[in-house]
Parts: structure tokens; C-alpha cells; sequence
């Protein structure tokens, strides 16, 4: 088929307003927030149901068209940005909550449900629940976020976001809808055993291994009450032995870190701020005691922050989003890094080491997901966007950053294709053999999201 009959079928399966191959409709599917080089597309199509997905993966199959699917676009590392062009699957139309267990406590949901709708649908329908929500711009859809293992403001209590699925209906890269989890054989989405475990195979995939159509999310229960307390240390060398003893005591709900050299007040401190919730005011008093404590004990020191700055960290933790205003243009990018605590003063240091060195002031932060079994590490670095060469430059500190991620024995998160390329050199080589066999099983004619997680 040429790309008139290609575009004449998609409209047939989609409807003629929601295919398209014009270059002006294409040109925000060529970029992405970050500092990415714009890479071309051929056409854009937004299903409205399963059997449209179905159906367009089948046409792709048939005429070997990649696809890349495509929720919010907001990774920022480039990865709905077609490698070798194609169709980019934009989900946004598939936006129905289907169901929400509050006994079971999960929400069912298509693949383009934004997080801002479902915290809005709670709110005003299911007060008592909550959803794992990342500090991203609400248009960020859930499955975008927990497929690239994401993380938010219940990550410490209950780890990353990709282990809160209970379960997937998938397009697989043959046209086949395949279900995951307990609604492989239930109309119960409520978890993901006891059978054998697929639904890691999906995640942090980068749509290789198939297009998620629909998706069971956990819920939890949502606190009456919510506080911060803030902090903050000089030396970050004291960052592990303090989240060994915080998180032993269990009462945090989220743990972020942040050392900037902008604005001037939060220069040379690791600022801390500790998520505390409960049912009562005299419970988080009695937290906030608690927790004064032990900073001290730690070597760092409470800061009592003012209304204004409180109630914005409350509402939204602002690190990265602030990152963008540093300079004109407002770019950014970061790398993100799963790693080991006891890395984390060494990242800080060598990472504030990396920005100087190209000129951006250190924009660093973390957050713990679980005890302290993992915490994932934000480079950030902002840049012009209308500036090539600062881009360019950002590109270089990324790169170097992914380098300094690796070597302290992380592993770049959401990584985009340089950091994919550096993962894939240092891993194990069977591990690689597997997931190359899987992914050419799977997907024969080489389809999914071609060129990332590339093996050769
Ligand atoms: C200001 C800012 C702050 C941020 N803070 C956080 C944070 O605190 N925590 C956090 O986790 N992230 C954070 N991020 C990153 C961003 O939130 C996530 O990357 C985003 O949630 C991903 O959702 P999305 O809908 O934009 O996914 P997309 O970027 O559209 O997609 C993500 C990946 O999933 C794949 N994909 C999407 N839909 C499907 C599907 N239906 N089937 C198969 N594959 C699919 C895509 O191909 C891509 O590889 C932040 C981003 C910004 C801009």
C-alpha cells in the first residue's frame, strides 16, 4: 500500500477526523518537551476503542508501519518520538474509567485516562480513595506513568508505580487481545497471582512488547490529614543513615531530597521534605515531634517554612517544573536513576560536579520508593530551547550523567535511546538474549516501537 491508502484505511477504522497525515498535525508528534532532536512521523491516529487498536495493529503488520504508542508525551527522554518513523498510536481518545472496586480497592481504566481526571473523578465520587499519582502535569496518563516504572507521592509507603498493576488487556504486536493478572480468568481485576507473572514484561518496555488497551490500577486509602516536614542538611554523606532511621519508623508517606543552587536560600543545604499523614491533627503533631528528633539526631535541621512555600509543597512538590525557569526557553530534561542509597551522597556530589561543568546550575533530587530499597535520583538540566547549542550542551551533561548513573551502580530511568544504548552495553548477556528472543517471538516483523531497546 502507498501512504493515500494507508491514510484511507486508518480512516476507515477511525474515523476520518482522527487519522491523519498532514504536517502540521504531525509536527508536535516530531518533538517532545525535552532536549531530544525532533525525528519524523508519517502518520497520527486516535482510536476510540479496543477493537480500533486491534485493528490498526493488524494494518501495521500487514505493511511492516512501526507504531509507537503514545499517551501524555510528557517523559521528556524522547520516547514517543518515532527512531524509524511510522504511525504514533495517540491514545488521549480512550479516556473511560470503567470501574471502580472500593472494596478491592482498584480503578479499571483505558489506556488514555489522564491522572487529572482520575483524581478529580475520586474526589467528587470516591472521597476515601486515592491513586498513585507522579508530580507531573495532570494530562500525564496512568498507564504512561506506571509503565515506565513512575513514582509519586505514595512511593515510599508503597513502592514504584509499575508494581501497583493489578492487571492488562494488551494488544499484542500480532493483532491478539491478551489479558494479564486476575482478568486473565475473573472479572475481578484485583491482582496479579497466583500465576505466572507476564505483567513485567510490559513495563519500561517503551511499547515494544505491545499496546495496553486497558489497565487495573491499585487504590488506597486517603488520609484525613496530610503535612510536611520540612528540613536541612549540610552534608549529604548523612543522607543513608538518616532514611535508614526515618523510614524504620514508618510514618512517612513520602520522602523527597532536593540540593539546588537556585533560588540562592536552598544553596549548599540538601533540603528535605518528609510526607506525613493521619486521621487527626494531634497524630501529626505529634509526628512532626518525632520527626524534629530525629533531624537533629541525624545532623540536619528542621526549617519551619513559610505558609506560602508550605502550602505549595503540599499541593505539588515543585523541583523539576521550577528547574524550566532558570533560564529562557524553557527546556528541560533530566536523567532520572534507580539507585542504591548508599550512592546517593557520591550522585549529589559528582551530579552538582556534571552541571557546573556545563555551565547549568545543579538542579538535584530524589525520592525514596519502598523503605529504602530504592531510591530514584533527578539530574535536572534546563536549557533554551530555541538555543541549538544549548541544547546540545544539555544533550552532552544527559549523556555524561547517564555515564555517572551507571558507574555508581544505578540505572537510568525512562532512559532515552543513549541511555537505552549504555544499559543494554553493560547488562547481563543472557538477560539480553531473552529479552531479545521475546521481543522477536512476539513481534517478527519488528513493529513495536523499532529502535528502542534495540539488541543487535
Ligand atoms: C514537570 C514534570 C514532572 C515530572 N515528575 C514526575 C514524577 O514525579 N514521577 C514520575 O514518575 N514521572 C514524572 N515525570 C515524568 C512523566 O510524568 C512521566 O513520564 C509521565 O507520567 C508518563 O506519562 P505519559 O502519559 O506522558 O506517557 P508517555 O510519555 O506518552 O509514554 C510513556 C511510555 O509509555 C509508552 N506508552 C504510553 N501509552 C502506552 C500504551 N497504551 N501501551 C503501551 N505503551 C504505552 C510510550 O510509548 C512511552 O514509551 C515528570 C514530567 C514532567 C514534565
Amino acid at each position: 500500500m502507498n501512504s493515500v491508502e494507508v491514510l484511507s484505511k486508518l480512516k476507515e477504522i477511525v474515523g476520518k477526523d482522527f487519522a491523519s497525515n498532514k504536517r502540521e498535525d504531525l509536527f508536535i508528534y516530531s518533538h517532545d518537551p525535552g532536549a531530544s532532536i525532533p525525528r519524523p512521523v508519517d502518520f497520527v491516529v486516535m482510536p476510540k476503542t479496543t477493537e480500533e487498536v486491534q485493528k490498526i495493529v493488524q494494518l501495521a503488520n500487514n505493511e511492516k508501519i512501526p507504531i509507537v504508542p503514545m499517551g501524555g508525551g510528557l517523559t521528556l527522554s524522547g520516547l514517543i518520538i518515532p527512531v524509524k518513523g511510522g504511525i504514533v498510536l495517540d491514545m488521549k481518545r480512550m479516556d473511560e474509567i470503567l470501574e471502580i472496586n472500593k472494596f478491592s480497592r482498584y480503578a479499571l481504566i483505558e489506556a488514555g485516562v489522564t491522572t487529572g481526571k482520575l483524581l478529580t473523578y475520586l474526589r467528587e465520587n470516591y472521597p476515601d480513595l486515592q491513586p498513585p499519582i507522579p508530580d507531573a502535569p495532570p494530562s500525564a496518563t496512568i498507564v504512561g506513568n506506571v509503565l515506565i516504572h513512575g513514582s509519586g507521592y505514595l512511593s515510599q509507603r508503597y513502592g514504584d508505580y509499575g508494581g501497583l498493576i493489578n492487571g492488562l488487556e494488551v494488544i499484542l504486536p500480532n493483532g491478539e487481545i491478551a489479558k494479564f493478572g486476575s482478568c486473565a480468568l475473573s472479572d475481578y481485576w484485583f491482582g496479579r497471582g497466583p500465576i505466572p507473572d507476564f505483567i513485567g514484561l510490559f513495563i519500561s518496555a517503551f511499547g515494544t512488547m505491545g499496546i495496553i488497551t486497558k489497565l487495573s490500577i491499585q487504590l488506597f486509602a486517603k488520609p484525613k490529614k496530610r503535612d510536611i516536614v520540612f528540613g536541612l542538611m549540610e552534608d549529604p554523606e548523612k543522607i543513608p543513615d538518616l532514611l535508614y532511621k526515618l523510614t524504620a519508623i514508618g510514618i512517612a508517606e513520602d520522602v523527597l531530597l532536593g540540593m539546588q543552587d537556585k533560588p540562592e536560600w536552598m544553596k549548599g543545604y540538601v533540603f528535605l521534605m518528609t510526607y506525613i499523614t493521619g486521621e487527626t491533627q494531634e497524630t501529626l503533631d505529634e509526628q512532626v515531634k518525632i520527626l524534629k528528633k530525629l533531624y537533629r539526631k541525624s545532623g540536619a535541621r528542621f526549617m519551619k517554612a513559610p505558609k506560602k512555600m508550605h502550602d505549595l509543597y503540599l499541593g505539588r512538590p515543585i523541583f523539576a517544573a521550577g528547574a524550566a525557569d532558570y533560564r529562557k526557553g524553557g527546556g528541560f530534561e533530566y536523567v532520572g536513576a534507580f539507585m542504591p542509597l548508599e550512592k546517593i551522597p557520591d550522585a549529589y556530589k559528582k551530579g552538582a560536579e556534571v552541571s557546573r561543568k556545563y555551565g547549568i546550575p545543579p538542579t538535584l533530587g530524589s525520592r525514596l520508593i519502598g523503605e529504602t530499597h530504592t531510591i530514584v535520583m533527578f539530574f535536572s538540566y534546563s536549557f533554551n530551547r530555541a538555543d541549538p547549542k544549548e541544547m546540545e550542551n544539555a544533550r552532552n551533561a544527559l549523556h555524561e550523567t547517564n555515564k555517572l548513573a551507571l558507574e555508581l551502580g544505578g540505572i537510568p530511568w525512562k532512559a532515552e535511546l543513549d541511555g537505552q544504548k549504555l544499559i543494554l552495553e553493560k547488562m547481563d548477556p543472557n538477560y539480553k538474549y531473552l529479552l531479545k528472543t521475546i521481543r522477536n517471538t512476539l513481534d517478527p516483523n519488528g513493529i513495536m516501537n523499532p529502535g528502542n531497546w534495540e539488541i543487535i
